[in-house]
């Protein structure tokens, strides 16, 4: 397994959801299993982990749960339901006897350490999965935004979006267009000028503007994390 691996370091992008049930509320302690098992088989094959985990379970800024309020406050309480996911994460993974670390982009020592690249960087060469929490730090952003500038900020090889319910990127929703196609390949600039609804566009033209390549992918499938970190074809790649 680890002789075949193309990826040095990568970026896993899990949403909110990726820890819930299928209701997408909450925490979901046998998902939260699973996931662990696969991230741990990946460390186990000497690839260097580095997790971005939303918060869209628990709160979502004005799109969602924040409707109606300030932005800012709103944002600010999405950013804290990261923490929290990233803590079962960490928990999770422990329990599995995976070395983890959490850095929060909002300082709450107590919780976890700051986000601070270098040392980020120290724990991923030692073989420590690093949890990135609390998104940038900054509302108007998004998590997928923020896995975009951490994998610029460690020098990741791939950034990895785990999703759930979908294959990869499709041309129309396959949930209303059955006969909609999914894309096995596409350009930055395609993602941008199809409007495709991948992530925001900060997101993309971050990845674009620093060359780090995007893999859409579903982690439904069981062994499909551990697949997509080993560098296998699946899902949607996205790349120059
Ligand atoms: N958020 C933010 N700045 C960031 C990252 C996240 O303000 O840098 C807020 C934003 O309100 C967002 C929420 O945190 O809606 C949860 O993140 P996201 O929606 O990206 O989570 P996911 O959809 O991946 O579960």
């Amino acid at each position: 397994l680890a002789e075949n691996k193309k990826y040095h370091r990568v970026m896993l992008k899990l949403s909110g959801e990726a820890l819930a049930s299928d209701k997408g509320f909450g925490i979901d302690s046998d998902v939260v299993n699973r996931l662990c098992e696969e991230i741990k088989a990946v460390t186990k094959a000497g690839i260097e982990v580095a997790v971005v985990v939303g918060g869209g379970n628990f709160w979502r800024g004005l799109r969602g749960s924040g409707a109606g309020m300030d932005r800012a406050s709103a944002d600010y309480m999405g950013m804290l339901a990261t923490v929290m996911n990233a803590l079962a994460l960490q928990d999770g993974l422990e329990k599995h006897g995976v070395d983890t670390r959490v850095q929060t982009a909002i300082e709450m020592r107590q919780v976890a350490e700051p986000y601070i690249r270098r040392r980020a960087v120290r724990h991923l060469e030692k073989g420590r999965v690093v949890i990135f929490a609390a998104g940038t730090g900054n509302p108007y952003f998004t998590t997928d935004t923020t896995a975009a500038l951490r994998s610029a900020e460690i020098e990741a090889d791939v950034m990895l979006m785990a999703k759930r319910g979908t294959d990869g990127v499709y041309d129309a929703d396959p949930k209303f267009h059955p006969e909609a196609k999914m894309f096995t390949h596409l350009t930055y600039s395609e993602v941008l000028q199809k409007e495709l609804k991948v992530m925001d566009n900060t997101a993309i033209t971050l990845c674009m503007n620093n060359n780090i390549p995007i893999v859409v992918f579903n982690m439904d499938v069981p062994g499909n994390i551990e697949k997509a970190c080993l560098g296998e074809k699946l899902g949607t790649l996205i790349e120059r």
